[in-house]
């Protein structure tokens, strides 16, 4: 099945009993059982058919063994951090999403797990961070908001040689332009509150992973911790991930104009976007992802200007988030990014007059004329 077609005939399409197109929301929290343990759902913590047809459409569309649904993107990382055991050392991506950043130096060091930050598009960082007690190399790529990239492939051949997970957050990419499975990911995970969503209006954490040992421990946690999705999310989601491709397709398109006309603006100093080939990550993204996604980030010099663009403009949002149909608009450094303290802003090129934007559906050339007044 070719990607477009799994998307809306993926994991669990339609309804056995009725033959309904859409799948049914089951609130049930528990199930009659045929006799003491004879059933197929016993309660819905453990396993809602909603939620599990949504599981089931991830784990299709991620080429893996098994998907599980949480109640959002980070619970979904700290159910899957929950694999690992105090005294264990995890490697990870520099620029990480903050909100992952500040569970791994806040919440897990309570737990004696140790993690190292570097900069995972380069091997060279990765091997010197690794140490006897390391079990997992946790990448983003692309980053957020710097979008560099790291290569898939190489990190596979670096974890396996060290007998590490490695767990790739696909969030910017989504299943449609980028599966770190076939490039032999172990876990990959997803803030569905961005593009497999679509519309601003669920947040959810998807996971999929590639083998029956860690299907089996992450059903015992997602079991255990109970941080599941609720079955009207579920369905959200599966509707929302029934029209993917085709936003991808057209957000890739709308993206790369606007890149365009930043990247001759005079205003703009830096940008930042894997479409250009003069990206550092280009030609390693073009060889593992299908598409360059929507985000963008651009430098104007100072915080003041940049302060001033996210007033001017009327179509982009100003909000956290992104992926969605709206285009969205932020400062990283005061936003998504102020839990890392600035001095580790500034060392990763995290500066104060970065703009970071999503961009969405809106008719393109409404998207550049706003940008255009507001960068005046
Ligand atoms: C938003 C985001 C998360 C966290 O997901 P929530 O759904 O907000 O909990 C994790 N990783 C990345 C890359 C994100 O953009």
């Amino acid at each position: 099945m070719r990607k477009k077609t799994q998307m809306i005939h993926g994991g669990i399409p339609r309804d056995e009993h009725t033959g309904a197109v859409s799948i049914p929301i089951h609130h049930a929290s528990t199930f009659k059982q045929d006799g003491v343990g004879n059933f197929v759902y016993e309660y819905a913590r453990t396993g809602n058919p909603t939620r599990f047809a949504l599981e089931e459409l991830i784990k299709d569309l991620e080429g893996g063994v098994r998907g599980f649904a949480f109640g959002s993107g980070m619970a979904a990382i700290s159910s899957v951090m929950n694999l690992f055991s105090s005294g264990d050392h995890i490697v990870l991506t520099d620029d990480v999403y903050g909100g992952s950043y500040r569970l791994m130096t806040k919440v897990l060091a309570k737990y004696q797990i140790e993690v190292t930050f570097v900069d995972t598009s380069d091997l060279n960082e990765i091997k010197e961070a690794i140490k006897d007690n390391t079990k997992a190399i946790y990448i983003e790529t692309p980053t957020n908001p710097l979008l560099k990239i790291t290569d898939l492939s190489r990190i596979s051949s670096l974890a396996k040689e060290h007998q590490l997970l490695m767990i790739v957050d696909n969030t910017f990419s989504t299943p449609y332009f980028q599966n770190p499975i076939e490039q032999g990911a172990d876990i990959v995970l997803h803030s569905a509150t961005k593009y497999l969503g679509g519309h601003s209006d669920v947040v959810a954490g998807l996971v999929v992973v590639n083998s029956e040992t860690l299907a089996n421990d992450l059903h015992f946690i997602q079991n255990s911790i109970g941080a599941v999705l609720g079955p009207q999310d579920s369905w959200l989601l599966i509707r929302g991930i029934k029209t993917l491709a085709i936003r991808m397709e057209e957000i890739e398109e709308n993206a790369r104009k606007v890149a365009n006309f930043l990247t001759e603006h005079e205003a703009v100093t830096t940008i930042y976007y894997p479409g250009f080939e003069e990206h550092k990550g280009h030609e390693v993204h073009a060889k593992q992802a299908r598409g360059f996604g929507g985000m963008i980030s651009f430098d104007v010099g100072s915080e003041e200007k940049a302060l001033d663009v996210l007033k001017k403009v009327h179509y982009f949002t100003l909000a956290e988030s992104l992926g969605a149909v709206e285009s969205l608009i932020s400062l990283p450094a005061k936003m998504t990014h102020a839990s890392i303290p600035k001095e580790r802003r500034l060392e990763l090129g995290i500066t104060d007059g970065l703009v970071r934007i999503s961009v969405g559906l809106e008719d393109v050339e409404d998207l550049i004329e706003d940008l255009q007044a507001a960068l005046q």
